[in-house]
């Protein structure tokens, strides 16, 4: 056995640990009877524990460094030079982490997140506030932990995008916010389009969930290693490439759950498309958190609620909802879920105005971490950018500060990697496009091999072997740059809303 042999034999024992808590957090999110959860919480307690322990342990260390003068003699781009740089930089971050401040920062997390679920229907923000208080106050230590050199949210934030930093990410968001702004307005001025009344409708969930499996095998979700299951928040997850499962819900029996599903059989195909080599290895997973919802959103958004998509697959739809759909035609079908109207709900906002709500989390979280807003202000200072922003202000803090599960679990510096996801979504789909100029045909005609053959080759292979930029860079020839998600934005709504020349 070489070196390299006795490392990957360690971190496969440590990713079977890690899948099955996976495997359990499924469960207890699909089908486990309520009864259960106060036992199911001990065991993913104990194998997440077993499984920092193991990492965290010399042994990983030792075999680290066993193996690492082989890097002299490896590719840069091999898999094995790919799998001593990731597990390296994942060891280094873990120990700089006490064992015993992970473990108090998890039974916090767990804490507050069940006063969270109580907490926003009840719409009682001041139950809730001296646990959002502890949660900042852990992720400033944790930033203190991990280190930085200019804001403590770098380090947070490279938690999910490695290398990216504060800097980066507020000047992306400057320029989207520039032209998003009065793109919302001008959009805003024309009034609704099109009548989409018959979307308020209520659709039964199992033709839902049945047109849905079949779009999304279409997509090229192979549902011999995956299946669509319901939960009340939907997610995907894997336990290796071969068995990638997503759920999705039917909230107010809508076809939002079409949506829903496209979105997760996105980030369940990147799984899925990881190469052979990287299986069990901490590289068989996405590049970053922003890269995995390019890929979910391009699904959902680039083609999901494209013309050419709903071309195809609008008659298929109106087949299994004839009285429903009878009088509603493609053309009308892809402005009705395209409506851009300002809300309050980020899960639910449409394409235009969903960064704004990522803007201004991301403003206020930089603003907690630094200490300068007392989370007591938090409901008056998220109102106030609500207003400034989106021009809508919340009636109560159920469907404002606490409509997001992310803060009570600690996850502060996580919400840029969903504008992130975004804007990439648009720059890989273009880099698809020139290298297959037929797509928009290709996709009219419900074929999608060659989109998804583009994404495998450039994108779902390389797991987790290179940082988001690189990968980006590979992929598209370029950086991160919002220019073609805003061109996009303003062509497509342009059209939609008559705003002349193809959006000013
Ligand atoms: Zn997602």
């Amino acid at each position: 056995m070489n070196d390299l042999t006795r490392l990957r034999d360690h971190l496969a024992t440590i990713g079977d640990l890690h899948s099955a808590a996976a495997l359990l957090r499924w469960d207890q999110e699909t089908y486990m009877p309520p009864g259960g959860a106060g036992i199911r919480a001990r065991q993913l307690a104990t194998l997440s524990r077993l499984a920092h322990e193991r990492f965290t342990s010399p042994l990983t260390g030792s075999l680290l460094e066993e193996a690492e003068p082989l890097l002299n003699r490896l590719a840069s781009d091999s898999d094995d030079a790919a799998l001593l740089r990731v597990t390296r930089r994942d060891f280094d971050r873990a120990r700089k982490l006490p064992a015993e401040f992970v473990a108090e920062r998890a039974r916090a997390a767990s804490e507050s997140t069940e006063v969270w679920r109580t907490a926003r229907p009840a719409n009682d923000f001041p139950a809730f506030r001296p646990h959002l208080a502890r949660m900042v106050e852990f992720a400033r230590r944790t930033a203190d932990y991990l280190g930085y050199t200019q804001h403590p949210y770098d380090a947070l934030l490279d938690q999910y995008e490695p290398e990216t930093t504060t800097r980066d990410v507020a000047a992306l968001f400057d320029r989207l916010r520039e032209v998003t702004v009065p793109l919302v307005r001008a959009i805003a001025a024309r009034g609704e389009v099109a009548d989409a009344r018959f979307l308020d409708r209520e659709y039964a969930e199992e033709p839902v969930r049945g047109f849905a499996l079949s779009i999304i095998r279409s997509f090229g979700y192979d549902t011999a290693r995956g299946r669509l299951d319901t939960s009340a928040h939907p997610f995907s997850t894997q336990f290796g490439r071969d068995d990638v499962r997503i759920t999705t819900r039917y909230p107010r029996r809508s076809l939002g759950a079409l949506f829903g599903a496209f979105h997760e059989a996105g980030h369940a195909m990147y799984s899925q498309g990881s190469a052979p080599s990287l299986d069990g290895t901490p590289l068989g997973d996405g590049a970053s958190h922003g890269i995995h919802e390019s890929q979910s959103r391009l699904w959902e958004n680039l083609v999901g609620r494209s013309r050419p998509f709903w071309q195809y697959a609008f008659p298929g739809l109106r087949q299994v909802f004839p009285a429903h759909l009878g009088s509603v035609d493609a053309e009308l079908f892809y402005r009705a879920v395209n409506r851009v109207r300002p809300g309050l709900i980020r899960v639910d906002a449409d394409e235009v105005t969903y960064n704004l709500h990522i803007i201004f989390r991301f403003e206020l979280e930089q603003a907690l971490v630094a200490g300068d807003l007392d989370v007591k202000d938090v409901p008056e200072t998220w109102n106030a950018k609500m207003a400034e922003s989106l021009g809508v202000t919340p009636p109560d803090d159920r469907d404002g500060v606490m409509q997001d599960i992310h803060w009570s679990l600690g996850m502060i510096g996580y919400f840029p990697s969903y504008t992130i996801g975004n804007v990439a979504s648009v720059q890989f789909f273009e880099a698809a496009r020139r290298a297959h100029p037929g797509l928009a045909e290709d996709i009219r005609l419900g074929r999608f091999g060659g989109l998804l053959g583009w994404l495998r080759d450039h994108v779902h292979a390389h797991g987790r072997k290179f940082l988001p930029k690189d990968l980006l860079f590979r992929a598209t020839g370029g950086p991160l740059t919002p220019e073609p998600y805003l061109r996009y934005l303003r062509e497509k709504f342009g059209e939609i809303y008559g705003l002349g020349g193809g959006g000013g």
